[in-house]
């Protein structure tokens, strides 16, 4: 049983008083079963502490990074230590926006380290994989996948796999309005997940949750919920609005 999960990634984006009109807007929701959907909110770091505060309590908050080492001279950087501090119980790593922006080019390795520092503070990691189009028209889609996740394997091996929760996101469906068909998602979950039982175990590929995230919406999210090896989704664009409450319900 894998407990389907919704992730809201605000990237950079809202202020203080749009964080608590829209916390106050989600609360109208009654209480989630949370032994059947998670839901986890990811505000730029400055509102970490904010958002925690104003959120409803079974909600958990997100960090969008973290750095890879403890507390210490690194300027600009947020360790592990901080996001625990103020009630955060995830960390969203491997973005396809810190991967790819020419600015941030994050590595596979690096990505894959933070990871490990995540983990061994105890926070949970969404995990992000997926290819850009030239890389899906080169028929790359898996190789790139498969490159992302082997190299978070070689630092994490076998074992630790219970707080990692892969999310799927193809860089051409992501706040492009062009979603991945069900077929598209489908396939690449289901060889994610036949990946994960050949190059780590069987019990990591049955029980990790793989999430899909692309222009996902109130409109599109129900048909792709159904899909076997769809876990729950990653939403960017529609998590910034109270109408993200319809994306949650797609678990039923
Ligand atoms: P959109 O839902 O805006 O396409 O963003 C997806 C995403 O990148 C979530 O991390």
């Amino acid at each position: 049983h894998r407990t389907f999960l919704v992730g809201g990634n605000w990237k950079c984006n809202l202020s203080k008083d749009a964080i608590t009109s829209l916390c106050k807007e989600l609360s109208a929701a009654p209480d989630l079963e949370t032994d059947k959907v998670e839901v986890v909110l990811a505000p730029p770091a400055p509102y970490l502490d904010h958002t925690r505060s104003v959120l409803r309590k079974d909600f958990e908050v997100a960090a969008q990074n973290i750095w890879v080492g403890g507390p210490g001279a690194f300027t600009g950087e947020t360790a592990a230590e901080m996001i625990k501090d103020v009630g955060c119980t995830w960390v969203i790593l491997g973005h396809s926006e810190r991967r790819n922006l020419p600015e941030i080019r994050e590595t596979d390795d690096f990505i894959a380290q933070k990871t490990k520092t995540a983990l061994s503070h105890g926070l949970k990691v969404m995990f992000c994989v997926g290819e850009t189009l030239a890389e899906r028209e080169a028929g790359q889609t898996l190789d790139v996948c498969v490159r992302q996740l082997r190299a978070l394997a070689e630092v994490i091996g076998a074992n630790d796999w219970t707080d990692v929760v892969i999310a799927y996101e193809p860089v051409w469906a992501i706040g492009t309005g062009k979603i991945a068909t069900p077929d598209q998602v489908e396939e690449v979950h289901e060889k994610i997940r036949h990946y994960l039982a050949g190059e780590v175990n069987d019990s990591v590929a049955q029980q990790t949750r793989i999430l899909y995230g692309g222009s996902v919406s109130p409109t599109n999210c129900n048909e792709l919920a159904q899909l076997p090896d769809v876990d729950g989704f990653l939403v960017g664009g529609a998590s910034l609005k109270a109408s993200f409450l319809e994306v949650i319900e797609s678990f039923k």
